[in-house]
């Protein structure tokens, strides 16, 4: 279990996150629901250690991790994809899969893990030889989750995993993302779309300027509307 207690996030006087309490349990999906700057990334930052917080707590299974450095955390079985591509360019679809497999040191059978990837997306064994860089937005986005759940963590955030894909490649991409939680792990997505974010997960918190506005399972936030209230939070119309 993942949880935050009254969490603020500040850079100098921008106070990106203010008291936010969030669980997010095993075997679920829990959305992080909001406009472009409603602090989502800052409170996924925090919870992998790169942003420190202002205030508050991170625990993760009841462990207070609110000030392990991230590379504790990554060996407690946290993973962070990030929104804006982390991959090298340069070097093919398989280099890519080596080196996120070395940098976390594991002690499974890296050719298991590879062909549980190449199985799961076919076009990354198709293209295993093709420079990163080459491939389309949705391919980098199955390269960039698969690099991130190799080691299989157990807390897995996800920075707007489907920012700009094609629809058929979003419902592979959340196709993977549920039967990943499903395996007994926590998933933390950050999402701007109320609506795709309701397709895949359990449960959602709505953020507005930092603050945890709205919080439900997938069907009291549906029933609420939240998605029609939502679109118009984001489009600034609200
Ligand atoms: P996005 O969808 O753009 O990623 P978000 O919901 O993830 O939005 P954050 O990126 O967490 O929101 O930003 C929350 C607030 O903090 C915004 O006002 C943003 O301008 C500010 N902010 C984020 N990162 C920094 C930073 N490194 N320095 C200063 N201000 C920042």
């Amino acid at each position: 279990m993942l949880e935050v207690r009254g969490l603020d996030v500040a850079y100098g006087a921008i106070k990106a996150v203010r008291g936010v309490d969030l669980t997010a349990t095993s075997g679920q999906i829990t959305a992080l629901i909001g406009a472009n700057g409603a602090g989502k990334s800052s409170l996924m930052r925090a919870v992998s250690g790169i942003t420190p917080p202002a205030r508050g707590a991170i625990l993760l299974d009841g462990e207070d991790i609110t000030r392990m450095p991230a590379h504790e955390r990554a060996r407690r079985g946290l993973a962070h994809a990030m929104e804006g591509r982390r991959i090298f360019h340069q070097h093919t679809v398989e280099e890519n899969l080596v080196t996120a497999w070395h940098f976390r040191r594991p002690d499974g059978s890296f050719k298991d893990a590879l062909d549980q990837v190449y199985d799961r997306f076919s076009i990354l064994r198709e293209r295993r030889r093709a420079k990163a860089g080459t491939l389309s937005g949705g391919q980098q986005q199955t390269l960039i989750l698969s690099m991130a759940t190799l080691h299989s963590p157990r807390f897995l955030l996800l920075d707007e995993p489907s920012l700009g894909l094609a629809p058929v490649i979003v419902s592979q991409i959340f196709d993977f993302i549920r039967d990943y939680a499903r395996a007994d792990r926590v998933v933390l997505l950050s999402e701007q779309l109320a609506t795709l974010a309701l397709r895949v997960a359990d449960q959602g918190y709505v953020l507005k300027h930092g603050e945890v506005v709205t919080r439900g399972s997938r069907a009291e936030l549906s029933s609420r509307g939240i998605a029609d209230s939502l679109s118009s939070a984001y489009l600034g119309t609200a």
